[in-house]
């Protein structure tokens, strides 16, 4: 049977931190999914179309990564997918609490999903979708923080809010 894991999550936008985690995993498992979460609480800057277009070009050098949106509960979704594990990342402790919280949650709904944790790399440990966002609202550089294409995105949409408000 094939070894396939989950990596869940907003990915608005994806970054370098996300891209680091996806090839680190991906050579742990057959298969992975990275999962495009669609029904959150905050308003994203990209649609889930927009999220899954970008995710797929950044990984579509990796044999065995495949990107899908998906909605409602993240074990439905694991167990449709035939996967047996949950990838997340580890930056700080104040992910912890959140993720431990969520990993045992998720134990308790299915005792067949297991979730792997993978501590960051030290280069990526400070990065986030919300700072390169706040960065980018600022019109500061953000090329060291996601792919080009993903950057120019970004800075399409924050010049296309600007003018908004302008006019
Ligand atoms: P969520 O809203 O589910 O937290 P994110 O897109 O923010 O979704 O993150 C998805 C996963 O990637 C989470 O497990 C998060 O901790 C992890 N992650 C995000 N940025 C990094 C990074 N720089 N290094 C390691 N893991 C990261």
């Amino acid at each position: 049977m094939k070894r396939r894991a989950i990596y869940p999550g907003t990915f608005d936008p994806v970054t370098y931190g996300h891209l680091d985690i996806i090839q680190r995993s991906a050579k742990l498992v057959d298969e992975l999914i990275v999962g495009v979460l669609t029904n959150i609480g905050k308003t994203p800057l990209f649609s889930p179309e927009e999220r899954v277009a970008m995710l797929k070009d950044a990984v579509k050098d990796i044999e065995n990564v495949k990107v899908m949106a998906f909605d409602g509960l993240l074990i439905e979704f694991a167990k449709k997918q035939k996967a047996s594990f949950v990838v997340r990342g580890l930056r700080a402790v104040t992910d912890f609490e959140y993720e431990l919280q969520l990993s045992l949650t998720n134990r308790v709904l299915s005792s067949e999903v297991d979730t792997i944790f993978l501590t960051t790399s030290l280069k990526y440990a400070y990065l986030s979708s919300s700072t390169v966002k706040e960065v980018a609202a600022f019109g500061g550089d953000i090329s060291k923080f996601v792919p080009k294409k993903v950057a120019k995105k970004i800075e399409e949409r924050y010049s296309k809010k600007k003018n908004n408000q302008i006019t």
